[in-house]
């Protein structure tokens, strides 16, 4: 539903209101230099539920997640074109019925297209952006204050794991904040080439750090005959994932992944567990942290948590929209 006021008509100037509203949300964003990838509309949060825009240093990726909303493409598109200047615009559709990316031969829609990669800017730290190389674009923009948090209070000096690490963005900025080693694992193959690619464009030896192309199931068995112990462990899995031996449902499966890294983690040292279910609450995630702590007869202090940060703004009324939960965990015991 785009609108309550049954009088309001859904025009071109209906969406010029609500892209107009959604940019002046975002005006401290544009004006950091430090940071040039963002959300600029996010959904219900700005009124308008199904569409995601994200700014990518002057271009633009529309994401459709419902067909309804995309029937209103060109309305959309030209009461954009006519609030905004962009160099390039992108889009994803992921109306399909289980949310599931559609891949079109392109992804470009007008404009000039962008280099690929296109170097963007997260709080200083460079990060390839592909915007036309299938679902994702090599970033979760989401993630932001937490990257900042670990690289500017926790990595100094520490062993970082970083599991489901997809591009190694943990263990960019972990490293960046001084982290003695960080080890990246992912299933996906291509994490190897994308996981070197984002050290090395903030000048960093790929080749000091580990990147583990695995199930992190099996890791963890590995890490654990070796008697392998971190100062900090990331896990950030998806929702819902399957693999050659293992699904993963974060619902289902969370306690039994915090079990595992639980063992591999020094006492005293920190979990960053993450999900982005937008099944379950944040009380329901601190139910799962204090059942794994307490099944292993463990200890725990909680340090801080993070929801999404501002520029994905959610609607009152709506705070399942909140899906991202951040808890950053001291293991006492
Ligand atoms: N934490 C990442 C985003 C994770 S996306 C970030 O901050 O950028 C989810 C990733 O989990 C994908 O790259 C996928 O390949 C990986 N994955 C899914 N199941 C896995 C498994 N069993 N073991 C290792 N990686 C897995």
């Amino acid at each position: 539903m785009l609108t309550q006021q049954k009088e309001e008509a859904i025009d071109i100037a209906f969406f010029i209101k609500k892209i107009q509203s959604a940019l002046a949300y975002r005006e401290s964003f544009y004006a950091d230099a430090t940071t040039t990838a963002f959300r600029v509309l996010n959904g219900e949060g700005d009124g308008l539920g199904g569409l995601t825009i994200d700014y990518f240093d002057g271009y633009y990726l529309f994401t459709w997640y419902s067909l309804g909303i995309f029937e209103f493409r060109s309305l959309i598109l030209e009461a954009f074109q006519q609030s905004v200047s962009f160099k390039g615009l992108y889009q994803k559709k992921r109306f399909d019925s289980k949310g599931k990316y559609l891949d079109d031969k392109d992804d470009f829609l007008l404009g000039t297209q962008a280099p690929a990669p296109l170097l963007i800017k997260e709080n200083g730290v460079t990060f390839s952006i592909y915007l036309d190389d299938g679902a994702m674009t090599g970033l979760f923009l989401d993630q932001r204050e937490v990257r900042k948090t670990l690289r500017d209070k926790y990595a100094k000096n520490k062993k970082l794991l970083n599991t489901f690490s997809y591009t190694g963005a943990f263990s960019v900025f972990a490293a960046l904040g001084g982290a003695l080693e960080t080890t990246s694992v992912d299933l996906a193959k291509r994490s190897l080439p994308k996981t070197t690619e984002q050290f090395e464009n903030n000048h960093i030896d790929a080749a000091k750090q580990n990147i583990v192309v695995e199930d992190v199931f099996l890791y963890f068995k590995y890490a654990l005959r070796k008697k392998m112990l971190f100062d900090i462990v990331v896990a950030d899995p998806p929702s819902f994932a399957r693999s050659k031996k293992h699904t993963f449902s974060a619902n289902k499966d969370y306690v039994k992944l915090l079990k595992e890294i639980i063992q591999i983690t020094k006492v005293g040292g920190v979990i960053v567990a993450s999900t982005n279910a937008a099944s379950f609450s944040m009380m329901r995630f601190h139910d799962f942290i204090a059942t794994a702590f307490k099944e292993l007869k463990g200890k725990y202090k909680v340090l801080e948590s993070y929801s999404l940060p501002k520029d994905f703004r959610v609607y009152e009324k709506f705070q399942e929209g909140n899906y991202l939960k951040v808890v950053f965990i001291r293991k006492i015991k």
